[in-house]
């Protein structure tokens, strides 16, 4: 899959590596700095009365925020970005667009922190939910009254299913439903809901936007302008906005966004090859792989089969013995970042998730998660080999 096949109907004219590198000129730096400052300021000067820079104070709008949002914009192929201080801030802020009896159809299969936020925040807030398993599942039948939205990722979290955000979308927007992808796990480099019919889009933007593991943040993209009044209305008044600082560390970070995600799902691509070939590896579930259920769906809806996989081996002695001896790659929550992380869904990201949930999505204590970087494959196919053998 090359990127030429993203023929997004964006305004922007640019493909998406370039996208990457563009800025807002309208706000461009007055001195013509390259790298856009960080405007750590709280508050603007007015220069007289009913008359704004356009900037007033940094939790309504910030320049480097800005700049941010503006890239993010464009990637996304939406019309509008907020850019939040963490993704569940921006999870959790989009779920103020909805009232108590409101509900809701969500993937079986999500991060764990979203899990937690609806079960335990959401629902006391009168929120209800169905969990559906979207790579197989059809949404008519889940669809009740009162329900208002669709939430999913894909490929979702740890377990890799795929769905077709096209037909979910077109189902969803038949029953008057908006559909909300986080789509975290590919980025927008990979994949963009919106041109699939996502009227919301997600982002941590602490994984593969920042890539480096040194920020947190989240971001909300929407495809038309009703929501994006609501939702803008929401973020100023509730607050979860990003710093400046953060702003400028994300803003650097998509910078090398397409040459990161090109390296890290090709060494996720023969580390899935190398992991099948392993006696104690009892499952490799990755995308890219061709006997993957979500691998011809992929090819479809997504230009790169990105670098999350997610294996199991025969014994939890084995997950015991592979994170006490891991050296070049890390064992740590996250993902997204230039290194290689291992996970161990059970007992970290998935630590909230109800159990029977575990066990309908198939997540048992062998199940262990990669986050793959951009080392040299034939290091990490190295380290494999001395933990697996
Ligand atoms: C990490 C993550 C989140 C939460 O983002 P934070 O930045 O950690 O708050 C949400 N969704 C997915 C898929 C994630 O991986």
């Amino acid at each position: 899959m090359k990127n030429e096949d993203n023929k997004a109907d964006c305004d922007c004219k640019y493909k998406v590596e370039t996208i990457c590198q563009i800025s807002d000129k309208s706000i461009a730096d007055q001195w013509g700095a390259l790298s856009f400052p960080i405007y750590q300021s709280a508050t603007f000067a007015h220069r007289g009365l009913g008359e704004s820079t356009g900037f007033d104070y940094t939790r309504m709008q910030n320049p480097t925020r800005q700049q941010l949002e503006y890239v993010m914009t464009k990637l996304e192929h939406g019309t509008d970005t907020m850019a939040f201080s963490s993704g569940m801030a921006a999870i959790a802020t989009v779920m103020e667009l909805f009232k108590p009896g409101d509900h809701f159809v969500i993937d079986a299969d999500l991060y764990g922190g979203s899990v937690r936020l609806f079960n335990e925040i959401s629902k006391k807030n009168g929120l209800t939910f169905t969990t559906a398993n979207f790579s197989v599942d059809e949404l008519d039948p889940l669809i009740e009254e009162n329900t208002k939205a669709v939430y999913l990722e894909t490929p979702t979290n740890p377990m890799m299913n795929v769905s077709d955000i096209e037909k979910i979308a077109k189902k969803a927007h038949e029953n008057g439903l908006i559909l909300i992808v986080d789509n975290t796990f590919l980025s927008p480099y990979y994949q963009t809901p919106i041109d699939l019919g996502a009227d919301i889009v997600i982002h941590s933007g602490t994984k593969f936007l920042g890539g480096h593991h040194d920020t947190i943040g989240g971001f909300v993209v929407v495809k038309d302008k009703e929501l994006d009044e609501r939702l803008r209305f929401i973020y100023k008044t509730t607050g979860a906005c990003l710093g400046p600082f953060d702003s400028w560390l994300l803003l650097r970070g998509i910078r090398t966004l397409a040459i990161r995600m090109d390296r890290a799902s090709e060494n996720a691509m023969k580390l899935a090859e190398h992991l099948q070939k392993k006696k104690n590896v009892t499952r490799v579930i990755y995308p890219g792989l061709p006997e993957h259920p979500g691998h011809e769906i992929m090819k479809k809806q997504a230009r790169g089969f990105g670098a999350m996989l997610t294996f199991e081996v025969d014994s939890k002695e084995r997950v015991e013995s592979i994170l006490k001896n891991v050296d070049l790659i890390y064992f740590a929550e996250s993902l997204g970042g230039t290194e290689t992380l291992i996970t161990y869904p059970i007992t970290q990201t998935h630590a909230d998730v109800p159990r029977d949930l575990l066990d309908k999505n198939g997540i048992n204590d062998r199940v262990l998660r990669l986050s793959v970087g951009i080392e040299a494959i034939d290091d990490l196919i190295a380290e494999f080999d001395r933990l697996l053998d």
